[in-house]
């Protein structure tokens, strides 16, 4: 059976980032259900820029698709009211972003694609069983790693679940000429439908809907919103693809884990995500970098515990800021008050 220093369940921005920078000298394997892409806004925050430029790292255009966005328009179904802000992110194709990712790793990393399916404690360390090609295969690890995003199977395996809120997130792709919209990001909230939130961004020739619903009736809600959206000037046609996904939102110290006895968890396997954007990329990366720095200390558990309070702090306070941008009643005022958005030319003028 092949030994590895380390396994990492998850090459998305958290796995890729670690097996990146922990590779250069432990033997790593990279397990990642390859072929099942993450239903993602794909805009790269100022933070996750930011985490990047960490490394020196640039991006190639490649991976990047129009339009460029600078701005979101917010939009409140409750009051039909709009606001624009300043917001400086990359627009990126989040699949060939992962994949990317993946491609800069030391020659030493291993990646496999493959569905890890059990975890069980032997001899100080782990057997790992993964599903791939069609059949069944067995690692053994002397650490651990969890980078499978919210649904984590490690996490799960080894610590059960977590205390956190659990939204699905529902995307739809249309043709953009279809919709006929300004390729505007925007930021939906109706408190009717959701106490989260939802968007629309414009991908080369598509034009994304999603939002982020309770898990109950979450389909029902994500169309009754459509219909609104659709009163309010979104003519969305028929969907060439529609995807969904668990995605979590942080609301106390609870609702983070980051491992212990030999297995760690990093990105949103962790529960690092904001609870107000739903940006999770910096935080995938920050707490990979977090971990990396921490393996060498003489208890890496306690020292990544550490190392991520102030990213647990960070998305903890971010709650405050919610209050803000959920709570209707200060929404409203945040939004009647015009305070830091962008005045439109034309504006509060008769044309
Ligand atoms: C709809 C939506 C829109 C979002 N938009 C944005 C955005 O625009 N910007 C932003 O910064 N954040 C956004 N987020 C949050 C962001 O996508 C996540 O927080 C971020 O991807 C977390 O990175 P991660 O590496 O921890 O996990 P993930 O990106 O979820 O990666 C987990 C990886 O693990 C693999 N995996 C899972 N289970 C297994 C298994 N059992 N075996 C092997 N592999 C497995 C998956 O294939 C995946 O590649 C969005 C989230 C959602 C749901």
């Amino acid at each position: 059976m092949e030994q590895f220093d380390i396994v990492v369940v998850g090459g998305g921005p958290a796995g890729a980032t670690f097996a990146r920078i922990a590779g250069e000298n432990r033997k790593i394997l990279l397990l990642d259900q390859n072929g099942r892409p993450k239903p993602c806004g794909g805009l790269l925050s100022p933070d996750a820029q930011k985490a990047l430029a960490r490394f020196e790292i640039t991006l190639p255009k490649e991976i990047l698709v129009d339009p460029q966005i600078f701005a979101v328009k917010t939009i409140d179904l409750a009051t039909w009211k709009e606001r624009h802000y300043q917001r400086m992110y990359i627009n990126l194709d989040r699949e060939k972003f992962d994949l990317w990712l993946r491609s800069i790793l030391p020659p030493g990393v291993e990646q496999v694609c493959g569905r890890c399916c059990s975890i069980r404690r032997q001899g100080g360390g782990f057997l790992v069983g993964y599903s791939a090609g069609g059949s069944l295969h067995t690692v053994f690890a002397k650490q651990l790693v969890g980078a499978d995003g919210a649904g984590s199977v490690v996490r799960s395996q080894c610590f059960g679940p977590l205390k956190t809120r659990r939204y699905v997130a529902i995307q739809q792709w249309f043709l953009a000429k279809d919709v006929a919209t300004r390729p505007f990001y925007s930021c939906i909230f109706d408190p009717e439908t959701t106490d989260c939130c939802a968007w629309t961004i414009h991908k080369d020739e598509y034009l994304i809907y999603g939002g982020a619903f309770a898990p109950k009736s979450c389909r029902a809600q994500f169309e009754r919103q459509k219909e609104k959206l659709r009163q309010y000037g979104f003519p969305f046609g028929e969907p060439v693809k529609t995807e969904a996904c668990l995605v979590l939102r942080p609301k106390s110290p609870k609702s983070f884990c980051c491992g212990g006895d030999g297995v760690f968890l990093i990105g949103e396997a962790a529960g690092f995500i904001s609870p107000s954007s739903l940006e999770g990329i910096s935080s995938a990366i920050n707490s990979a970098v977090a971990l990396c720095e921490s393996l060498g200390e003489p208890d890496p558990h306690r020292a990544y515990f550490q190392k991520t309070r102030s990213l647990r702090w960070k998305l903890l306070l971010k709650n405050i800021k919610c209050l803000g941008m959920y709570q209707p009643f200060f929404r409203s005022l945040v939004m009647a008050s015009g305070i830091t958005s962008i005045r439109l030319f034309g504006e509060g003028k008769a044309r």
